[in-house]
């Protein structure tokens, strides 16, 4: 959507980055305000819908998301590089999501509590906040604008999308679904175009009740600050640094694929991917050496390729910053067991799974999120320790222990200061009926996925309703 004079921007692939896989448009302040007099004259008679009626449209949704998964996962891969693969997972996985959104429909709201006084119900009833705004990032760039808009829509909000720069043609499939499927016009309004400008008018705007964002810690830190300062509601699902630790009586292989897979697969872009691995010193250097070979093995390449594995970083300057940051954790005594460098010859822009070992504890690469194929080896003796680092960084958004010690798996569930905690599995994935999300700088407000948007995306009011 956008007014006639809305400029545009061409957006490149990070594979083949001299095409122009599309001009979108590069929304301004009156766009994003035209967007909410759209949600604000959609508002009332959407709230009225009984929610089954709503949920019906999800559901023809996702038959058409699934229906079109194919043709809509070949352009998130050539958009964003994520491994075609990967990307059909995440297609199936939005239908998926709206189909279990749709089914909110049907679950109970609100409570009857028993009355004080004779002749009265006292009872909660949830109601939609109104215009809610939604701030996605490039990476999951269909999954994550589906597992907030999917519970919005379902609890009787009209909505405001901002899309990513880097992945406006993904989200706007999903647009275009939900259309195609009955949604009413005004209900659901996207904007494409840049983070301060779009975004910011978004977040700004004062008819907009709620905002849920997700990206990275300082952008969202500045969208809190913004939005609560004129009384918005705010939920935030931020970056990670996420642990995996290793404990000598691990299943020994299933634990060395969980690091390939955590750290490298969609090229570590994941909030969730595995950046420091804490191994025990009893099998340190036979795991160092199996996860080497793991990476050896890896099918590193065109991202269109059904087997690829790791493919580009999203951008020309996302790939320098992961550059950067390899050669600073180098500059600062790290040394480099796989990978290191830009991948040769290849247009795209190719990173090599990379890993360190020898990273100091206060170095760049312990400390901070570097957004690409890149984690660290860590030795320890005491779990006690390996406890303490893992947790020793301002980050909480998941975690993992390999261990046959149902004792310890039961102690790290209490202890590891993160949203998402896997015992013998992989840092990343997430189920979509459970909630999602992290603790300290990695999130803020209720988690998403499952039941928990409902606490964000209603009000609760009490009635006291006496005869
Ligand atoms: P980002 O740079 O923080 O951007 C996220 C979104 O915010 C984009 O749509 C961006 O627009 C927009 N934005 C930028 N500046 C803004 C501003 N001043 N006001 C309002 N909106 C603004 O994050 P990203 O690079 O897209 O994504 C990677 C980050 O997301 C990583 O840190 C990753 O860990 C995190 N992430 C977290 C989760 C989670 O659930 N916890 C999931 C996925 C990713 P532009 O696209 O135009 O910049
Ligand atoms: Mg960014």
């Amino acid at each position: 959507m956008g007014a006639a004079d809305t400029p545009s921007y061409a957006k490149h692939g990070p594979w083949r980055p001299s095409d122009i896989l599309g001009s979108f448009a590069d929304s301004t302040a009156e766009d994003v305000a035209l967007a909410v007099d759209a949600a604000a004259t959609a508002r009332h008679q959407w709230a009225q819908l009984p929610a089954v009626a709503r949920g019906t449209i999800l559901e023809n949704a996702a038959d058409l998301v699934r229906d079109r998964a194919d043709v809509i996962a070949s352009d998130l891969t050539s958009e964003m590089g994520k491994p075609i693969s990967q990307a059909k997972g995440e297609v199936l996985r939005s239908a998926a999501i709206l189909r279990y959104y749709a089914g909110e429909a049907l679950r109970p709201v609100g409570e009857m509590h028993p009355p004080t006084v004779a002749r009265q119900r006292l009872y909660t009833l949830r109601r939609p906040v109104g215009i809610v705004g939604l701030i996605t990032p490039w990476n999951f760039p269909i999954a994550i604008p589906t597992w907030k808009l999917a519970p919005a829509l379902i609890h009787g909000n009209t909505v405001v999308l901002k899309l990513a720069r880097e992945s406006p043609r993904t989200g706007l499939h999903l647009a275009e679904a939900l259309t195609d499927a009955g949604l009413p016009a005004g209900v659901l309004n996207v904007v494409t175009g840049s983070g301060s400008t779009t975004g910011g008018a978004l977040v700004a705007h004062s008819e907009v009740r709620a905002i849920s964002f997700t990206g990275s810690v300082p952008v969202g830190h500045l969208v809190r600050e913004q939005a609560t300062a004129r009384g918005c509601r705010v939920q935030l699902e931020l970056g990670g640094h996420n642990p995996l630790i290793v404990m000598p009586d691990a299943d020994f292989d299933r634990a060395v694929e969980a690091a390939f897979v955590g750290a490298y697969l969609a090229a570590g872009q994941r909030c969730t991917a595995t950046r420091r691995m804490y191994v025990h010193t009893d099998i340190y250097p036979r795991f160092r050496d199996a996860l080497v070979a793991r990476i050896d093995r890896a099918v590193v390449g065109d991202p269109h390729d059904a087997r690829t594995e790791v493919g580009p970083l999203v951008s020309e300057s996302a790939m320098n910053d992961v550059l950067a940051a390899i050669d600073r954790g180098r500059e600062e005594g790290g040394r480099i067991l796989a990978g290191g460098a830009r991948v040769p010859s290849v247009a795209g822009h190719l990173v090599a799974p990379t890993l360190f070992e020898d990273v100091a504890e206060d170095a760049y690469l312990s400390c901070e999120e570097v957004f690409g194929p890149v984690a660290s080896l860590y030795s320890f003796t005491d779990v006690d320790d390996a406890l303490e680092r893992a947790n020793g960084v301002p980050f909480g958004l998941s975690a993992a222990l390999f261990t046959r010690d149902l004792e310890l798996g039961l102690r790290f569930a209490q202890e590891a200061q993160a949203g998402v905690i896997h015992i013998n599995s992989e840092t990343t994935g997430a189920d979509i009926h459970v909630p999602f999300g992290g603790l300290k700088d990695s999130g803020w407000g209720p988690h998403e996925q499952g039941r928990s948007p409902v606490d964000f995306f209603t009000d609760v009011v009490t009635v006291y309703e006496n005869a």
